[in-house]
């Protein structure tokens, strides 16, 4: 990748080099007519935690088999979800960091069977390629998702559906993909676009001439008209040194696999949702790092740090989350609810070795009822970080993204799952933003013929 020359003065500066920085450094290069872009990364490459393949489950969540989402969500999320696929066919990245696999949502028992039957007649209109599934093509298409037995001859008891298809992208390597952004960024002569690795934002001020300084641990100062913090669970930390955003805590939840020890399912198998923990029931994707190996998961564990795998980041833990009142509040309100107490419970033990694999596996047989211990084995240096915003005003646990906006030329982006799928819908409403504030031009029908429907 290009490194130019070292300049200190940007028009625009994004912090943080995952897949929703590396997006909004290819949207402002590449239909904006901004002069100069930086993008600082803590590490020595682009997307080395959550956005790396191993690090989360590899989907395009665009609302068909999320069932948790509602069908105005829904016609939100198809929009910038459906820029990612737009993106890698446009450089044909198909085939090589996005891929089609069959998917399903499963419906499991009679209650979860009418779900699933009613959810398909309200999103058929949205998702015209949907078909509904019943156990006779389930027997065909996942078989492993009917049977009680390995050898396949006794048939689950429960009555069983699926909504699903398999003819749409569904599964993209979020890190090659924010390589790629970068890269094509880079191709783009006219604009001054450099990186900068291993140079860790320690602190932001805003001047007098309502620019910005952004003070790095290596020494290095930089400054921009416009700055925007896409450091994922460091972005509040970030936040809260400028003074902003202490209205809000953040609280890292860690998402752990298990992976089998050959190819498993056919295809991605998601599960009826609880409305009160959306996107924690377990699901099966096929990895496609891992020669199409199931991964099941992710785990979901409070961790007191910032960072997966990496040392450190307990103290930046500890100033985030923002402890008072209103955040032990948000706490008890979660432990006083007993599918909540439960959860939290359950995925504690889901970490404690010697019973953690008999305790998933007994969850993991809501979707494959003959799973053994022996199929799976815990995905060692598999998983993330999402970092869940506490509200404190509304004493509640938010669960989406969420964004800090002071409207004076910065941004705070903090960005859980399902983060990796909006990164191009995140980046346009900053990128939208940034041309207000900066007077830029913006090549509005460039954009959408590129990256929408
Ligand atoms: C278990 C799990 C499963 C998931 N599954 C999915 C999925 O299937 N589909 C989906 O869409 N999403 C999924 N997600 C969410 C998705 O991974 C994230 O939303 C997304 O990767 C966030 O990208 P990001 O660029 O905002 O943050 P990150 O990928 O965390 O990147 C932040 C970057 O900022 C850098 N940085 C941090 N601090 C500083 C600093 N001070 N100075 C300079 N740089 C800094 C970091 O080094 C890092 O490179 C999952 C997440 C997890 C944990």
């Amino acid at each position: 990748m290009k490194r130019t020359m070292h300049k200190n003065h940007y028009e625009v500066l994004i912090i943080g080099g995952g897949i929703s920085g590396a997006a909004l450094y290819y949207e402002l290069a590449k239909y904006t007519d901004v002069a100069s872009l930086c993008l600082l990364e803590k590490y020595e490459a682009l997307a080395t935690l959550n956005s790396k393949a191993s690090s989360n489950s590899q989907t395009i969540h665009i609302g068909d088999i999320e069932t948790n989402y509602t069908l105005e969500k829904a016609k939100i999320t198809k929009r910038t979800a459906k820029m990612v696929e737009k993106f890698c066919l446009q450089y044909k990245l198909e085939d090589k960091i996005m891929f089609k696999h069959q998917k399903m949502a499963l419906g499991v028992g009679e209650k979860e069977v009418h779900f699933i039957e009613s959810r398909f007649d309200e999103f058929k209109d949205l998702f015209p390629y949907l078909e509904l599934w019943n156990v006779d093509k389930l027997k065909t298409i996942e078989p492993k998702l009917v049977y009680t037995d390995k050898a396949q001859t006794k048939v689950r008891p429960e009555p069983i559906i699926a909504m699903g298809t398999n003819t749409q992208y569904t599964t993209v390597d979020y890190g090659a993909m924010s390589e790629a952004l970068a890269v094509e960024a880079q191709k783009i002569t006219e604009v001054t676009t450099d990186i900068f690795y291993n140079t860790q934002v320690v602190d932001i001020f805003q001047k007098e001439d309502k620019t910005f300084e952004v003070h790095c641990k290596d020494g290095n100062t930089y400054t921009a008209k416009f700055v925007v913090v896409n450091a994922g669970a460091h972005s509040l930390f970030l936040a809260h040194r400028m003074g902003y955003g202490k209205e809000m805590g953040s609280l890292p939840m860690a998402g752990s696999f298990y992976m089998t020890q050959k190819h498993f399912l056919n295809g991605k198998v998601y599960m009826v949702q609880n409305n009160k923990l959306p996107f924690a029931a377990l699901h099966g994707d096929p990895d496609i790092l891992a020669d199409g190996k199931t991964r099941f998961g992710p785990t979901a564990l409070m961790l007191p740090k910032l960072e997966r795998f990496k040392p450190g980041s307990f103290w930046e833990f500890v100033k985030t989350l923002n402890l008072d009142r209103h955040i032990i509040k948000i706490f008890w309100n979660l432990l006083k609810d007993a599918d909540i107490r439960a959860y939290i419970f359950k995925n504690f033990l889901f970490e404690v070795p010697f019973i953690n694999k008999k305790l998933f596996v007994q969850d993991a047989r809501k979707i494959v009822p003959s799973l053994s211990v022996e199929d799976i084995e815990y995905a060692k240096g598999f998983g993330g970080i999402r970092p869940q915003v506490l509200d404190k005003a509304k004493e509640q646990l938010l669960l989406g993204e969420a964004s800090i906006n002071p409207k004076n030329g910065i941004i705070f982006n903090m960005t859980p799952s399902p983060g990796a799928t909006s990164c191009l819908g995140n980046a346009e409403r900053a990128m939208l933003e940034i041309v207000k504030h900066l007077g830029l031009s913006f090549d509005e029908e460039g954009f959408l013929k590129d990256l929408t429907e």
